[in-house]
């Protein structure tokens, strides 16, 4: 934990500021314990390079703002994290960068879009909270040849199920928020990429602007990677039994889960991810006010829009974390009354499946 850093003489600090010497030169810029997380990641991810920041927005936003320039052009799948649907359709527009949102699933529409010179194309899957599943190659290869960069926010696949650089993607963003730290504690997020990328866009950006994240949170990261693998790969293990427990249940529209074989893109999903990740959406027939019976029901798994934690938390999309979209839009993605998200956490999986169990009994009676 340091703001700053001493130097031995004002030669010393002369040399760094010019870059002759290559050393920590203030916080802002770089911090020893962020520089660990960073190697860490990078290791972990197969990248060349790492940068951490203050959230996963502010990662998301970075990877896109320092280089985009207006005159640009940018699509991205329709199905996003809300804020990240906000940088792209109201944010990056006023900036004088044209945007296009295409479904993400279908590469009709991504062939159409990307019809001209593009500068990035930047998309998540699985999608939130469908768990809609985008083939990283193919639009990698639409993308690449309009010459666009492109920017995967593989938050729900984690790194250890799915690795978009070898897929074809150029830069991989996580919220650490989520599952890195896993356990309710600290905001941050990263951007992997390569070196050449910083150098160019990303070093300047981040030193003068400041999306900087703190060296305490890089610490608790910096645990929370110690156990990601052995955490992730449970949660996994629970999100499928929960499906499968799901699927079994009357009054359920539907299940989706990217590690059921009913699932629309099952075999996608299965080629490209190594396991199936910690989310689970159904849809209840009895539209909200079902919905939000079961949710207060609920009482093992607590209401929360946040994800990737140890905890199960569980969501009711259309009225918070979608609920800035209009109905039209909703309805563009799927995403209707009936539908619950939960993120699948730690605890015994016989005890969550008895707590939703009594949950969707209560929401019926
Ligand atoms: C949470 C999340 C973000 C934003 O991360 P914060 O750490 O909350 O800023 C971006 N994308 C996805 C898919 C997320 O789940």
């Amino acid at each position: 934990m340091t703001s700053g850093y001493v130097y031995r003489t004002a030669e010393d600090a002369e040399a760094a500021f010019k870059g002759d010497v290559k050393r920590f030169i203030y916080s802002r810029y770089a911090n020893p314990t962020v520089a660990m997380l960073e190697e860490r990641l990078t290791l972990l991810e197969g990248a060349e390079a790492c940068r951490t920041t203050a959230s996963g927005m502010a990662a998301v936003f970075a990877s896109m703002a320092c280089f985009l320039k207006a005159g640009d052009y940018v699509v991205a799948s329709r199905a996003l994290f809300g804020s990240c649907l906000y940088i792209i359709t109201d944010i990056l527009p006023r900036l004088g960068v044209e945007t296009k949102v295409v479904d993400g699933c279908n590469l009709d529409e991504w062939e159409a879009a990307l019809d001209r010179p593009t500068a990035c194309v930047f998309l998540e899957t699985p999608t939130n909270p469908l768990l809609e599943i985008i083939d990283l190659p193919a639009v990698s290869k639409l993308a690449h040849a309009q010459g666009a960069t492109v920017i995967v926010d593989n938050v729900f696949s984690t790194p250890m199920l799915q690795r978009p650089m070898e897929l074809g993607a150029d830069i991989v963003v996580y919220s650490a928020t989520k599952h890195i730290d896993g356990q309710g504690r600290a905001m941050g997020g990263a951007i992997l990429c390569k070196q050449q990328f910083i150098d160019d866009h990303l070093n300047q950006f981040m030193r003068h602007t400041g999306p900087s994240i703190s060296p305490f949170n890089a610490w608790i990261f910096l645990k929370g990677l110690e156990t990601l693998d052995i955490r992730v790969r449970q949660a996994c293990e629970n999100a499928l039994q929960i499906a499968n427990f799901l699927s079994d249940q009357s009054g359920m529209n539907r299940v989706l889960y990217p590690g059921l074989p009913s699932h629309p893109q099952y075999a996608l999903a299965q080629k490209q991810m190594s396991g199936s990740g910690t989310m689970v959406t159904f849809e209840l027939a009895g539209g909200k006010t079902e919905a939000f019976k079961f949710l207060n029901a609920l009482e093992i798994v607590d209401i929360s829009n946040n994800l990737g934690d140890t905890k199960s938390l569980v969501t009711h999309p259309a009225t918070t974390t979608h609920q800035r979209l209009s109905d039209e839009e909703r309805a563009a993605l799927g995403l209707n009354d009936g539908v619950v998200r939960l993120s699948v956490g730690l605890e015994d999986p016989n005890d969550l499946c008895d707590d939703l169990a009594q949950a969707l009994a209560a929401a019926r009676s």
